[in-house]
């Protein structure tokens, strides 16, 4: 979509239409707080420097430090880096969690280069940004075309330009270098819990569910993963390389080495299938865990499932969601179902603050609680990306008149 943070402000329209938040804190987080462009040139393999162009975007830091993914990606742009950061405001005040929302990205394809290429790409990129980010200011992660091992060059190299072992500057980090256990897969295990207290508040038999899942990366992979841990059935997965399908089940183990070893699903068993036909499978749940806007009013009357649960980023569009809404169709949203990753960069940043690393089995509780505290605290009935919004909206606007910047 050539202009994501319009559907920011097609929503924002919507909550503003309920008469409940303050028109002031509407007027703060339409904008965001800092936009940062940054061009930076990398010396590529055949020894000629490419210059890059890189963005971060600081949307609010009401309630803590900006905190926010960096995407590697060639649809990367301003406006979308702009919604991504908003979200990320609106997640972290859902969760809890002390952070306000940020983003960034470079607009690039991560297969068209070498190892060494994006580690020197991720070092520019870092060098560039360096001044506006810290542990306590702007901490970033990983998203998509970013992963661990970009994260610790990062790392790396913010400290060697900052003479420091500041580690709480960069989250979803390796675990040699002051990750948290549990981080690799918090994402996609924050969605599968949020499925599994669904399935609890509606009395449903897990064993007995199916579900499709679009994205096969990191919270694709994880999401699937955990739901079939639990008891589901995949019948169909998809990546920007091809869709499959299999009404028996998809092996989702065997599907995650194919795509790490051929960087996509392309060439994977069973029948393929279209991006249209992906979308028109009967299952109960569809998980939409790749890129924004892939359920449209194009797609949406296709749709033929109990409950939509959003892993990426506003992968269903206001207009759809609304439609999804009316034909008695759930949408769990994005700032509440992925948020497991935000949850636990929180824990590791914390960790890396102590300077104390906690187990596994902690973290994953942690996670657990958290997750089902926020789905149990919000309104089960009527439209659920409202309730979420709403509720993570008061709590904005309750920092705001502490503050004195609005009245109450
Ligand atoms: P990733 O790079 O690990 O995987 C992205 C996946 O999306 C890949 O399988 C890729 O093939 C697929 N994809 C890309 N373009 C596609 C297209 N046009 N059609 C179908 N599939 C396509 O990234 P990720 O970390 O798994 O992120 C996926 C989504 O989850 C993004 O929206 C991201 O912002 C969101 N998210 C990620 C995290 C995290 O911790 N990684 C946390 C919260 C939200």
């Amino acid at each position: 979509m050539a202009n994501l943070f319009d559907e920011v402000t097609k929503f924002l329209d919507i909550l503003k239409s309920k008469n409940t938040i303050s028109s002031k804190l509407f007027e703060f987080i339409e904008v965001p707080q800092n936009e940062y462009i940054v061009h930076f040139p990398v010396e590529m393999d055949n020894g000629e420097y490419k210059m890059f162009k890189g963005y971060r975007v600081q949307h609010n830091n009401l309630l803590g430090p900006y905190k926010g993914g960096i995407r590697f990606w060639n649809t990367v742009n301003l406006s979308e880096v702009n919604a991504l950061a908003f979200w990320m405001t609106i997640k972290c005040a859902l969760a809890d969690i002390p952070f306000g929302g940020g983003k960034g990205g470079i607009k690039l394809n991560p297969n068209n280069y070498s190892d060494k290429e994006i580690e020197r790409i991720s070092r520019g990129f870092t060098r560039a940004i360096s001044y506006f980010i810290g542990e306590n200011k702007d901490i970033p992660a990983p998203d998509v075309g970013t992963n661990s091992k970009i994260i610790d060059y990062m790392t790396d190299q913010y400290q060697k330009l900052n003479g420091r072992h500041n580690l709480g500057v960069f989250t979803g980090k390796s675990l040699n270098f002051g990750g948290s256990l549990g981080r690799e897969y918090a994402t996609g295990k924050g969605v599968a819990l949020s499925v599994e207290r669904y399935i609890y508040h509606n009395k449903l038999d897990a064993k007995k569910l199916t579900f499709t899942t679009q994205g096969f990366g990191n919270v694709g992979y994880w999401t699937a993963y955990f739901l079939c841990e639990l008891g589901l059935k995949c019948l169909a997965i998809g990546d920007h390389t091809a869709y499959y399908e299999s009404q028996d089940g998809i092996n989702i183990k065997a599907a995650g080495e194919y795509a790490k070893t051929n960087k996509g699903l392309k060439g994977f068993t069973h029948n393929e299938i279209t991006k249209e036909d992906f979308f028109k499978i009967k299952a109960d749940f569809i998980l939409p865990c790749a890129l924004e806007t892939q359920i449209t009013m194009d797609n949406v009357e296709d749709i033929n499932c109990r409950a939509i649960f959003e892993g990426a980023n506003g992968p269903v569009t206001v207009d759809a969601d609304k439609r999804l809404n009316e034909r008695g169709i759930d949408v769990y949203p994005d700032i509440l179902c992925n948020s497991g990753g935000v949850i636990v960069s929180y824990f590791e940043w914390l960790q890396n603050k102590n300077c104390e690393y906690l187990s596994e089995d902690v973290i994953n509780d942690k996670l657990r609680n958290k997750i089902f505290a926020v789905f149990d605290s919000i309104n089960l009935e009527g439209n659920k990306r409202e309730h979420c919004y709403l509720k993570a909206l008061k709590k904005l606007e309750n920092n705001l008149i502490s503050r004195g910047l609005i009245n109450s």
